[in-house]
This record gives structure tokens, sequence and C-alpha cells, in this order.
């Protein structure tokens, strides 16, 4: 098999997302679809290259925004044609984190983005029920363990993890999106240890 295109990439990441969903369950029944209700401000944020596969959606609309790495956001009006969903809202509250691996290569760990904290009951339920119990002797493995996702943790499917962690594999063969998905990790590493720095604690209050 040749090298894959960019595009290529992100429909075989796709593909692989098309039909696997975090819970077996609806999640959005609920939580009234809390992240599809987005507004101007907020959106998906897409991969490099992602929009163009958008470019003929009526139900989206890509803007310019100032984080995201520097690529665009889409916005859309709280429905869509699922099969044309974006990469975001595929694994959304999860995140495929990329970090250094063993002799060379990149690992990919499963994990709740800690972007989802605020509106996401999969991952505020996760934190508030796991959030403390796990420790480990890494300083960095500590900030982030709490947003791990196992299978241990109710209410995410095997195979919704499996999927993830391919969908991430993929992507990895594109060099943009490679350096995409390292950029981000490290951002949502960033975000990890700050917010225990601080001492905010990924245990919400939300009594669930
Ligand atoms: S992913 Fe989170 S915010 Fe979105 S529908 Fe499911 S529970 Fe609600
Ligand atoms: S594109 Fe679809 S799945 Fe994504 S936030 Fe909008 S309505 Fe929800």
């Amino acid at each position: 098999m040749g090298l894959m295109t960019q595009e290529e990439c992100i429909r075989g990441a796709y593909g692989l997302l098309e039909t696997v969903t975090p819970l077996r369950g609806d999640c959005g029944r609920l939580c009234g679809k809390a992240c599809c209700k987005g507004d101007e401000n907020t959106g998906m944020w897409l991969l490099p290259g992602e929009e163009k596969l958008l470019e003929h959606r009526k139900d989206f609309h890509v803007r310019t925004c100032q984080d995201n790495a520097g690529y665009p956001l889409a916005v859309c009006r709280g429905r869509c044609a699922r099969e044309y969903r974006p990469f975001a809202c595929r694994i959304y509250p999860l995140f495929p984190l990329v970090t250094p691996g063993k002799e060379g290569g990149l690992k990919i760990t499963a994990i709740y983005d800690p972007r989802s904290t605020s509106n996401c009951l999969l991952t505020q339920y996760a934190l508030g029920r796991y959030g403390s119990s796990v420790n480990s002797a890494n300083p960095l493995e500590d900030s982030l363990s709490p947003y791990i996702a196992t299978a241990r943790r109710r209410g995410i499917t095997p195979s919704f993890l499996i999927r993830l962690r391919k969908a991430g594999a993929m992507l990895l063969a594109d060099q943009e999106l490679r350096q995409y998905l390292l950029d981000t990790s490290r951002f949502l590493i960033e975000l990890a240890e700050l917010r225990q720095k601080v001492g905010v604690s990924p245990t919400l209050p939300r009594n669930l």
C-alpha cells in the first residue's frame, strides 16, 4: 500500500469511528446533547485539512480560532448529518493522547479530554467517581491519571476505546496530523498539570 494522503487518513479515522459511540446507549438522552449546543464562539476543533471535507456542507461553517494549535473551528446548528460529523464530534469527550513511547516510537492513550469537564456528563461522572483513586510515582502521569479512560471506567465501551486508539494511529501516518496530535496532547497535559498545581480538583461537585 502506498503512502496515505492526509484526506485518506482523516477519512480512515472517520470510518473507524462511524458506528461506535462512547456508551452503548445514546448519552445525549442523559444530558440533552450538551456537546451539540454550542454558539458562535464554541464549536468543534478541526484537524489540519479537515475543513476541506466540510466545504460543501450547509450544516457547518468554518471559522478561524485562537487556540486549536492555529487550526480552524467548525460551528454547527446543533444538528448534522451524522456521517459528516467532524473528528472532534466522533471522539468527544475523549482524546487519543500521543506521547513518546518505547524505542523512539509514539504511544497513544485514551483520555477524557480535560476540556470536556465543564459540559460533559460522562467526563464529570468518570472524574467524580474515579478522579482521586489513581496515583502514580510519576508526577506527569499523576496529573493525567484522573483523565485516563479505561474500560474499567463504567460507561465507555471497550470497542470505542480500541477504535479511538486505532483512529489516532491512522492520523499519525500524516506528518501534519501527527504534529497536531502531539501539540494538542502537550496542551492537554499542560492543562491537567496546571489544574493539579493550582489545586483545581478534577473531581467536580456535581452529585451523580
Ligand atoms: S458526549 Fe457528553 S456532552 Fe455529549 S451527549 Fe454525551 S454526555 Fe452529553
Ligand atoms: S456537528 Fe453534529 S455531532 Fe457535532 S456538535 Fe454539531 S450537531 Fe453535534
